[in-house]
C-alpha cells in the first residue's frame, strides 16, 4: 500500500498537468477563433475609412463595452454609475466614432445599442 502512495502522487501530478494543457488549448482555440483581438482591431482601424453600413440602427448607450476590445482602452472612464466615457472624446479616432461600423464588426451585441436592419444595404 505504501509502495503504492508516490504512484497515486504521481498521478495525481500528471492529471494536473493534462488538465492545465487541455484549458490551455481550449484558451489559445477560443482566442483564434474569437473575433476580439489585435488583429481584428487593426483590421477595424483600417477599414474606418469606409462609411458606417446604412442598415445601422439605433444609439450608443456608452456601455463601454467596445472601449475594451481586446483589452481597456486607457482612456476609458467609469463613474460609479456604470456610465462610461472617453477622455478624448472629441479627438478619438474613426474607428471609435463609427463602430460598430458593420454587423461583422459588432462584437459586443449583448450589451451595444446599435443593430443592424437586414433589409438595408
Ligand atoms: S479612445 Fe475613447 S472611444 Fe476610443 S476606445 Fe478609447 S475610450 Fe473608447
Ligand atoms: S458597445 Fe455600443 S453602446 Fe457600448 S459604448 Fe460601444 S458603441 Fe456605445
Amino acid at each position: 500500500m505504501i509502495e503504492t502512495v508516490p504512484g497515486i502522487i504521481l498521478l495525481h501530478k500528471f492529471k494536473k498537468i493534462g488538465n492545465r494543457l487541455f484549458m490551455s488549448i481550449v484558451g489559445i482555440g477560443a482566442k483564434l477563433f474569437s473575433k476580439n483581438t489585435w488583429p481584428t482591431k487593426f483590421k477595424r482601424i483600417a477599414t474606418s475609412i469606409l462609411p458606417v453600413d446604412k442598415g445601422r440602427k439605433g444609439a450608443c448607450k456608452r456601455c463601454g463595452a467596445c472601449c475594451k476590445l481586446p483589452n481597456p482602452c486607457p482612456f476609458l472612464r467609469i463613474d460609479k454609475n456604470g456610465q462610461c466615457t472617453c477622455k478624448i472624446y472629441w479627438f478619438r479616432p474613426p474607428s471609435c466614432r463609427k463602430y460598430p461600423r458593420t454587423k461583422s464588426e459588432l462584437l459586443t451585441p449583448e450589451t451595444c445599442g446599435y443593430s443592424f436592419d437586414r433589409t438595408k444595404h
